[in-house]
């Protein structure tokens, strides 16, 4: 998989990660390391509140998206 911004400006660069939100790969430059604390149940734990969060890998616009909710 190549990073999908990196391909938009022209470069090719392996991706090292997949954005959980949207799926697109994104290299080490790209990639977005956001700790999401679980609260309701969903993918991929039952419904509990857990007491860490979890790293998410996201990219720049899905993490943009994150922050403005
Ligand atoms: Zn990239
Ligand atoms: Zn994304």
């Amino acid at each position: 998989m190549k990073c999908y911004i990196c391909a938009q400006e022209g470069r090719d660069s392996d991706a090292v990660a997949a954005c959980i939100a949207c799926g697109m790969g994104v290299c080490m430059t790209h990639v977005r390391r956001e700790e999401v604390e679980l609260v309701e149940g969903g993918y991929p734990f039952p419904s509990r509140k857990l007491s860490k969060t979890l790293p998410r890998m996201l990219c720049p616009p899905c993490l943009e998206a994150y922050r403005s909710q």
